[in-house]
């Protein structure tokens, strides 16, 4: 016997009480069409919303690959569905007399803002428009009603889903609005409100002749096609230009299809006891827990979007500035309030998180128009995930989920104010290179920058590019702001890491160097000591001095309370990159566990530089070993001191110290009053000390004599440095303090180079064990990570190790044979073209460098099993890349004192999304 297939299930009802579809549904229902059913239809919730039914995704999908024909059963689907909604409503749909009218609203399972349709009042036309007249008693309303569907089906319907190129770029929404604009300008009217019955009848007739003589064919009055027509647009706008655009964007696939809503109208726009609006269970700008909300008396849809009247507040709490004169709805309509109010509080309960939603007012008479999760910013997100968590509406991972890692960059830093910030216009823009808001007098090189600070100018760093040697005026800047270099350039870098303001690869200005002057594109001229204002979250340059508002993490208690759910969830060990005891307490204070980076060679640019600098110079310059150690020893009380320092502000945390990495070229002087003073302390000529510096000179420093290749050559360099080490921890001992150092050697490629410097080390251990009359000293040997090789063979690098730090910066350059310094010659190309997708430098490239740091973990882990293993990179930072050491199995990552907390937060999300948290 033949089977008779059921047909498949095409069109969801909601309404009364019931509901066919639910929550769950997204996928098939799209967002707004499943809450809608929620709402009207979930026991615990039955609100007032207009009933309707839902075209589900699966309709889109069909007439896609059916060469856009509906599935056969949909209209027999649609038309019972419609028997329902009229029965509940009460009305008919076309009818005469008693007219229903609907809206068709499109609704994808992820929200497109701004990307889909939604046409309002269909079923108006010259015979309807008298029952409705007839039903309300109000022509005004009915035509007003008119010309609004008018407006939007020859918009929406006719000339987008038809595909009719606007004249002059000129749609014919834009073309309509204009002869509103006339009347209202000619009337002295203020508002569309203001409008008479004829004036607006008149209005309608001339709507549909324009629409007749631009788009050629008449606006139509059969309800039944506006019906069609509009979900037809609703379908066919799933496959236009801006929804495929924003869809490759955001990574939507094509096959998911939009959903249609078609929905009992219900009326804001029937006068003064009527209202449209918008709100939020809670204040989506800071997350207090109060409701926030804005709405229109007299008025349908998206007035309060498109801004054609100052929305007023929902109540006292939602008052602004430009808001705060006008009458609340808690005042003007108590009643309809008050249902509201109680609604969202149930709503809140029940989806357990900050909802966003619509409501409209039909003479006094609420209705729930949707409701969907709200957007939020990074201090919102915060203490809603804290505050709910209190409120015991969500557990404690949920509560950590709710956060975004980045959205923490937000607590961190002074920024613009947003509502100065809102009402200014940029001069310029560049790449958001140190996130927050800054501001300063321009200043156009580091020497400048120190200067102008010195005497208590605030200042703003503006070069095309900056460089090492600009470290000092860098840090007394407020902000930096670049012409030239990308997001990992040197500016950016040494920013982000002091989480301090800055811009780069600004293009947008030209700096006239002569003239300590720059211009921009815009034509705005600015001179040395000139007031500027920058936004380095955006990139946004401003003119003038722009008010900053602060932030205190202190006292944010519900970051403190998320941070303390994140703490006990994570496994992964976040340390700090900090080479001074300033830096190392700011990390602490965040939450950092341990210094991952301790680079030696700082103490030889900027501040308090001057004599360890000379000190290695004269080292580098230095002929023979006993010459070469002489420095040495005077050189050792400024590294030992060093070390001490910023291991007592770490209370026996660990502490990777990196021996002395970069190429000894980068720190031979050039001016010649350096020169001389050389001179005469090594007792040689100018001319043989230039002979020096000459030899010293290398083709490709960056993989020349360098890193552990120094300390080969010169075991000498080496045994200052261990010695510090080993005597500032016996000392702090001593001191009756505790302090553990791990010895890290740079830039390794052979287990050979590791067994050559464990012997110095072992040597001065000895020694110093002797001379302080120690037992012990407690350390660690291992080495850093960063050639290809050195991770290939990890094996044997373990068996010298106790502990391996993935350098991933030099790991990544080394691995992509990128310079670093370089990429902005042709990576942007590169992401443009999609030839990658992502900057490796940023984001840890987990298919090649993250498979040989995978390699080189378990390769290291087979020879010693409790290895320790860790990153020191800039990826120690990025909320992808932490997530990615954690399922490799590190044992910590280390980054900048600014990105601790957004490293601890990943952490913890990567542990409850490997279901391996605490
Ligand atoms: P979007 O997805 O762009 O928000 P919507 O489908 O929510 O579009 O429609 C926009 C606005 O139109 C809504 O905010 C609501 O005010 C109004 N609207 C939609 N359907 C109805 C209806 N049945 N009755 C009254 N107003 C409606
Ligand atoms: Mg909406
Ligand atoms: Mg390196």
């Amino acid at each position: 016997m033949a089977q008779v297939k059921k047909a498949a299930k095409y069109v969801y009802y909601f309404g009364g009480g019931k509901a066919d579809g639910n929550e769950s549904m997204k996928n098939l229902l799209g967002g707004k069409g499943a809450n809608l059913a929620e709402m009207a239809g979930h026991p615990k919730l039955k609100l007032p919303v207009p009933p309707g039914f839902t075209l589900t995704t699966e309709v889109c999908t069909a007439y896609y690959n059916n060469k856009k024909k509906y599935p056969v059963v949909l209209d027999a689907q649609v038309k019972k569905a419609l028997a329902a909604v009229e029965k509940e409503m009460g009305k008919k749909f076309g009818d005469v007399n008693n007219p229903l009218l609907v809206s068709v609203r499109s609704g994808a399972r992820k929200s497109m803002p701004g990307m889909m349709e939604t046409v309002l009042d269909i079923g108006l036309n010259e015979k309807t428009i008298e029952g409705v007249i007839k039903q309300s008693g109000d022509a005004r309303f009915a035509y007003d009603a008119y010309r609004r569907l008018i407006m939007m089906y020859a918009d929406v319907v006719m000339e987008k889903a038809g595909g009719i190129e606007p004249k002059g770029g000129k749609g014919i929404r834009k073309v309509l609005d204009e002869k509103l604009e006339k009347i209202k300008h000619k009337q002295g009217y203020k508002f569309d409100t203001d409008l008479t019955v004829n004036e607006l009848k008149a209005l309608v007739k001339d709507f549909k002749a324009t629409v007749l003589k631009v788009l050629g064919k008449p606006f139509p009055d059969d309800p039944y096609e506006q019906l069609w027509g509009s979900i037809g647009a609703v379908f066919s706008s799933w496959m236009g230009k801006r929804a495929c655009e924003y869809r490759r964007i955001e990574k939507i696939p094509d096959e998911w299809g939009t959903a249609v809503n078609v929905q009992a109208m219900v009326f804001g726009n029937m006068g003064d006891t009527s209202a449209t609006g918008v709100a939020f269970t809670r204040n989506p700008g800071n997350g207090e827990n109060k409701f926030y909300g804005e709405y229109l008396l007299n008025a349908q849809g998206e007035d309060v979007v498109a801004g054609i009247r100052t929305p007023a507040p929902v109540n006292e709490y939602s008052k602004n500035d430009q808001s705060k004169h006008l009458p609340t709805l808690e005042k003007t309509m108590p009643a309809a309030y008050k249902q509201l109010f109680d609604i969202q509080k149930r709503l809140e309960k029940h989806y357990k998180d900050m909802q966003d939603i619509e409501f409209t007012i039909e003479k006094g008479v609420l209705f729930m128009l949707q409701c969907r999760v709200g957007k939020r910013n990074g201090v919102a997100a915060v203490r809603m995930a804290s505050d709910m968590y209190n409120e015991k509406l969500i557990d404690a991972k949920t509560a950590i989920m709710r956060v975004q890692p980045n959205q923490l960059v937000e607590l961190l830093l002074p920024m613009l104010d947003p509502k100065i910030q809102a009402a200014t216009k940029p001069i310029a823009k560049g790449l958001p290179a140190g996130p927050g808001g800054a501001k300063g007098r321009v200043v156009f090189s580091s020497n400048d920058a120190v200067e102008w600070a010195s005497r208590g100018e605030k200042v703003i760093l503006v070069r095309e590019e900056t460089s090492p040697e600009d470290v000092d005026g860098m840090h007394k800047s407020q902000a930096i702001l670049t012409t030239k270099g990308g997001m990992t350039s040197h500016a950016a870098l040494v920013a982000r890491g002091w989480g301090k303001c800055c811009i780069v690869g600004c293009a947008d200005i030209e700096i006239h160097s002569e003239t300590k002057s720059f211009k921009a594109n815009d034509g705005t001229y600015i001179k040395e000591g000139d007031w500027l204002s920058l936004d380095g979250t955006k990139g946004l340059v401003y003119l003038g001095s722009m008010a900053l508002v602060d932030i205190d993490l202190d006292k944010n208690m519900a970051y403190k309370n998320l941070m303390k759910l994140v703490n006990k969830t994570r496994t992964l060990k976040v340390r700090t990159n900090a080479e001074t005891p300033e830096d190392a307490a700011h990390a602490m204070k965040f939450g950092a566990e341990g210094i991952g980076l301790f680079r030696t060679e700082h103490m030889f640019y900027g501040e308090g530089s001057e004599q360890p600098l000379f000190l290695l110079r004269k080292m580098i310059m230095s002929k023979t070993e006993p010459e070469r150690r002489k420095a040495l020893n005077d050189l050792f009380v400024f590294v030992k001191k060093d070390i001490k320092d910023t291991m007592e502000v770490m209370k026996g945390y660990p502490v990777t110290i990196r021996l002395l990495d970069p190429p000894l070229h980068e720190f031979v002087p050039h001016d010649v009053s350096k020169l001389q003073a050389l001179s005469k302390e090594l007792g040689i000529s100018m001319s043989m000390l230039r002979r020096r510096v000459l030899a010293l000179h290398e083709n490709n420093p960056m993989l020349g004599h360098r890193g552990v290749r120094l300390g080969v050559s010169y075991p000498e360099i080496t045994e200052m440095q261990v010695r510090a080490i080993f005597e500032a921890t016996a000392e702090l001992a001593k001191a009756g303090k505790t302090a553990f150092p791990e010895i890290m050697v740079p830039v390794t490629c052979t287990e050979n180079e590791l067994i050559h410097q464990k012997i110095i080390v072992d040597r001065v251990y000895k020694e110093v064990c002797e001379s302080k009359k120690m037992k012990k000293i407690p350390y660690l040997y291992g080495t850093m990570i960063e050639i290809p090789r050195a991770a290939i063979k990890a094996d044997k690098m373990a068996e010298i190790a106790d502990f391996f730090s993935f350098g991933t910066n030099d790991l990544t350059q080394m691995s992509f044979g990128f310079s670093r310094d370089d990429v902005g010659g042709f990576l942007p190309k590169y992401m443009d073209l999609k030839v990658l997708h992502d900057d490796p430098f940023q984001t840890i490239d987990q298919d090649g460098v993250g498979e040989l740091v995978k390699m080189g973990t378990d390769r290291g882990r087979k020879t010693k099993p409790n290895l320790k293993v860790g990153i020191c990179g800039e990826h120690g930072g990025d909320a992808e890349s932490v997530k990615f050491f954690h399922r490799v199995g590190m044992n910590y990552v280390s980054c900048s004192p600014f990105r601790v907390p957004i490293a601890l937060l990943a952490a913890a999300h990567a542990a409850i999304e490997s279901g391996k948290g605490k």
